[in-house]
């Protein structure tokens, strides 16, 4: 699992490119080649491209109740995200990777000068799609959220804040770029907290990490996950603060109990690794709201609706009737552009004559109520 295949990006070619491209933008439904049709794209045949995708496990078959499908896998995702990230010059090398969370997978890769970077794979609700057998169930599904979909707003977030917060100073890693699921950043010289032993000045630190507390909250965000394993050290002893997808505003029905968290494994830590204890901590009365973040993470795509899908995901959500009530309106515009281009892509993949096949239903109806001008 989440192993990276690097020689896959220099092994297929720009028609495999584009055969994942289009299963991907059908990511919410399962990707469907009517069986005995020719279906042609960049003049080749796609069901021997299919056949080879799934062969390199870019790709799975899976067989539904009513019809079968293909599927982008982890791999193909990744493949997507790495193959666009380099051909941007952003990545030009990889090497090891260095860390696996329950969320993630991290790895140490180079820019065109040699330069090292880190590289986050996301990996959100990798179970959802299995469930995904009949057109009931992709209803479901796409309420439910694919893991693709979580993968990707998880990413989002976690770029968006991590540029909102270094733009004001806070100490984050320099965000580099995204592409789907993969965030690039800087790579923090220095190790988690969870991994040092002794450090020259236990009060400095301390104070400074609850003062980042305070002044995470002071710009309406509460970090949701400020423990050891998120914190590195530098060199200078200065704390580097990552991991952002769960991060949740101030206006949360429990930002107290998040901020509270956070300062309580702050202090629990300190006293078990450091055997320090202050009698000073902040409470959730010390902020005082002095710029509020959110209104830029939204600018940059990240909307309310996904962060709530996302945060019901990480268990956060604040409650499930809300987002239940929004299931059956679309509303968001992400997901009209999704829909639009399945469409598009539906179309292109499918020569003509080929369209009367009946085994695309589950995505014309959708799109045919949605945008009336299709033809
Ligand atoms: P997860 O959401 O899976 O916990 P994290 O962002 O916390 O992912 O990263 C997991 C581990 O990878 C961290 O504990 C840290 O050791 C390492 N890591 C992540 N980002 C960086 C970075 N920018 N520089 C150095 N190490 C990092
Ligand atoms: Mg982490």
């Amino acid at each position: 699992m989440g192993k990276l295949n690097v020689s896959m990006l220099r092994y297929l070619t720009s028609e495999d490119f584009r055969v994942l491209t289009a299963v991907n933008r059908l990511d919410r439904s399962p990707f469907q080649v009517p069986s005995g049709a020719t279906v042609i794209v960049c003049g080749l045949s796609v069901h021997k491209l299919l056949k080879e995708l799934c062969k390199h496990k870019l790709l799975s078959y899976e067989r539904g109740k009513h019809y079968d499908g293909y599927r982008l896998t982890n791999q193909g995702y990744d493949y997507l995200a790495l193959k666009t990230l380099s051909s941007r010059k952003v990545i030009a090398s990889f090497g090891n990777q260095i860390g696996v969370g329950k969320e993630s997978n991290i790895y140490v890769v180079e820019d065109c000068d040699g330069n090292p970077l880190v590289l986050k794979l996301h990996r959100l609700g990798r179970t959802c799609f299995r469930n995904l057998k009949e057109k009931r169930d992709y209803h479901a599904h796409r309420n439910k959220a694919g893991w693709l979909y979580l993968s990707r707003i998880s990413a989002t977030k976690e770029f968006a804040y991590m540029n909102a917060l270094y733009d004001r100073g806070f100490p984050v890693p320099k965000p580099v770029d995204i592409n789907r699921h993969c965030v690039i950043m800087e790579l923090v010289k220095g190790d988690p907290l969870s991994r040092v032993s002794h450090v020259n000045n236990v009060e400095a630190l301390y104070d400074e990490l609850m003062d980042l507390i305070v002044r995470f909250a002071n710009h309406g965000v509460i970090h949701g996950d400020f423990n050891e394993f998120n914190l590195m050290l530098q060199e200078d002893e200065r704390p580097v603060v990552i991991d952002f997808p769960q991060m949740v505003s101030t206006s949360h029905p429990n930002a107290q109990t998040f901020f509270d968290r956070d300062v309580t494994c702050i202090k629990d830590f300190f006293r078990k690794r450091f055997g320090y204890e202050s009698s000073l901590h902040p409470t959730f009365d010390d902020i005082s709201r002095e710029d509020i973040l959110d209104v830029e993470v939204s600018a940059s795509g990240f909307t309310k609706r996904m962060d709530k899908e996302l945060l019901a995901q990480l268990g956060l959500d604040e409650s499930d009737e809300e987002l239940d009530s929004e299931d059956d309106t679309v509303e968001d515009k992400d997901e009209i552009e999704n829909l639009r281009e399945q469409v598009d892509v539906t179309m292109n993949l499918y020569n003509e004559g080929e369209r009367k096949d009946s085994t695309s239903e589950s995505i014309k109806p959708e799109v045919t109520s949605h945008s009336g001008s299709e033809e």
